[in-house]
C-alpha cells in the first residue's frame, strides 16, 4: 500500500509517498508560501531530478490539489491515480493527554486535536488544516494522526509536574509534554535492533540534535522523561530556543528592555539559543566553522552546547539507575563528528568509550564506541516519515 505522510505548517506542508511493502519513498516535496505571494512547489520523485512548480497556492487545499497532481503527472508523476493512495498519515504536533498512540482520524478526533490547540497555538491549527484540505480531495482515503507528544505520555507523574501551584495543572494542564517523540520511540527501537536486543529489557538515552532538540529517557521500551517540557522551548540549547534558563529571567529582561510577555517569548524562541548566544548562526556547520577561525563566542557556544546535552545524559542515567545505550540522531546528532566526540568526552565515568574511528562516520546507523565499551554509543539517522508511515499502516490495514 501507498501511504501519503503529510507534514502541514502554517505556511508550508511537506510530503512523501511511501510504499509500505518496500519501504520506499517513491517521491517527495515540499509546498512553501503557502498563502503568501510566490507559492513553489518542489517536488522530487525517486531517482529524478526535481521539479519546480511555481504557481498560486492561496490556501492548504489548493497545495494538497498541487501535490497530487504532481503525484499523478504524466512525466514526473509516480503513480496513476489517487486510487493508488491507499492511506494519508499525518504529523501533529500536540496530542495533550488525550493521545497516548496514534489514532484514525474521525470527527471525534478532529475536536479532541482541536481541542489541544491552545497548548500548540503555531503547530496544531496548521495541521489541522492539513487534515482537512486532505480530507476534503481525498474523501474515502483513511487518514492517521501521528502525535510528537504521544510517545511520552507514559512519563511518570514525578517527571511530568512542574513546581507550580498544582491548580495550573487541573485547570490549564499545565505540565512536561515533550515532543519528537516520533523520533525517540524509531531511534530507540533501532538503537535495540542493533544490539540484536529487545527494547524491553535496555536502558536507552536518545539524544535527538537538530535545529530543534530534545533527549529523552527509554526505560525498557516506555518513556520516562524527556527534555522538552510544555513546549519545544525547555532544555538543550537549541539553534534558536534558549532551552532551560531561571525563569525571573523574563520578567527582569522585560523590565530592563520594556519587552511584553508575548515579545520575550519571541526572543526566547526565535532570537536566543546557539544563534544568540554565538552572534554568528543557528546552524551548527556556520558555528563550527567560525569557531575554527577562532572567533571564541562561537567556542563558548559550541561547549555550552555540548555541556547541556552532557548534564541531561547524566540526569536520565541517574534516573534509570543506569543507561546500555546511548544514541545519536537528527542533523547534529547524525552529522557533527568533533560534536560527538565533544559530548562524549563527559561519559568517561558511565564507562563509556568512544571509538574514533568508527565515530567517522555522517549520516549512517553504526556502532561509535569500542568493543568492551560498557555503554554502546550510536549514531542513527532518524527517519519520522518512515515511522509514520508505519504507525499509519499498522491502523488502517
Ligand atoms: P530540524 O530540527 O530543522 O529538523 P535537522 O535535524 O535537519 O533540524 O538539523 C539541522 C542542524 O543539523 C543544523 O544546525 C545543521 O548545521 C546540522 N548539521 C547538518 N549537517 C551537519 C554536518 N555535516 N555537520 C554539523 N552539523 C550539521
Amino acid at each position: 500500500m501507498n501511504i501519503l505522510v503529510i507534514n502541514c505548517g502554517s505556511s508550508s506542508l511537506k510530503y512523501q509517498l511511501i510504499d509500505s511493502a518496500s519501504e520506499t519513498v517513491l517521491a517527495k516535496g515540499l509546498c512553501e508560501r503557502i498563502g503568501i505571494d510566490g507559492s513553489v512547489l518542489t517536488h522530487t520523485p525517486a531517482g529524478k531530478d526535481k521539479v519546480k512548480v511555481e504557481t498560486p497556492m492561496p490556501n492548504h487545499t489548493v497545495a494538497v490539489k498541487l501535490v497530487i497532481d504532481a503525484l499523478t503527472n504524466a512525466d514526473h508523476g509516480v503513480i496513476k491515480s489517487l486510487d493508488e493512495i491507499g492511506a494519508v498519515g499525518h504529523r501533529v504536533v500536540h496530542g495533550g493527554e488525550k493521545f497516548a498512540t496514534s489514532v484514525v482520524i474521525d470527527d471525534t478526533v478532529l475536536k479532541a486535536i482541536e481541542e489541544c490547540n491552545d497548548l500548540a497555538p503555531l503547530h496544531n491549527p496548521a495541521n489541522l488544516i492539513g487534515i482537512n484540505s486532505c480530507r476534503e480531495i481525498m474523501p474515502k482515503v483513511p487518514m492517521v494522526a501521528v502525535f510528537d507528544t504521544a510517545f511520552h505520555q507514559t512519563m511518570p507523574e514525578k517527571a511530568y509536574l512542574y513546581g507550580l501551584p498544582y491548580e495550573y495543572y487541573e485547570k490549564y494542564k499545565v505540565r512536561r509534554y515533550g515532543f519528537h517523540g516520533t523520533s525517540h520511540d524509531y531511534v530507540s527501537a533501532k538503537a535495540a535492533e542493533l544490539l540484536g536486543r529487545t527494547r524491553d529489557d535496555l536502558k536507552i538515552i536518545v539524544c535527538h540534535l537538530g535545529n530543534g532538540g530534545s533527549i529523552s529517557a527509554v526505560n525498557h521500551g516506555k518513556c520516562v522523561d524527556t527534555s522538552m517540557g510544555l513546549t519545544p522551548l525547555e532544555g538543550l540549547i537549541m539553534g534558536t530556543r534558549s532551552g532551560d534558563i531561571d525563569p525571573a529571567i523574563c520578567d527582569f529582561i522585560c523590565q530592563k528592555e520594556g519587552l511584553t510577555p508575548a515579545e520575550m517569548n519571541n526572543v526566547l524562541n526565535k532570537k536566543s539559543g546557539v544563534l544568540g548566544l554565538s552572534r554568528v548562526s543557528s546552524d551548527f556547520r556556520d558555528i563550527e566553522a567560525a569557531a575554527n577561525d577562532g572567533n571564541k563566542l562561537a567556542r563558548v557556544t559550541l561547549d555550552a552546547f555540548y555541556y547541556r546535552v552532557a548534564k541531561y545524559v547524566g540526569a536520565y542515567a541517574a534516573a534509570m539507575n543506569g543507561v546500555d545505550i546511548i544514541a545519536f540522531t537528527a542533523g547534529v546528532g547524525e552529522n557533527n563528528i568533533s560534536g560527538r566526540a565533544e559530548i562524549c568526552k563527559y561519559f568517561g565515568y558511565l564507562g563509556a568509550e568512544l571509538d574514533t574511528e568508527k565515530n567517522n562516520v555522517r549520516g549512517e546507523e553504526r556502532i561509535i564506541s569500542r568493543d568492551g565499551s560498557r555503554v554502546t554509543l550510536m549514531c542513527i539517522p532518524t527517519n519520522e516519515e518512515l515511522a509514520i508511515a508505519r504507525q499509519t499502516l499498522a491502523l488502517v490495514k
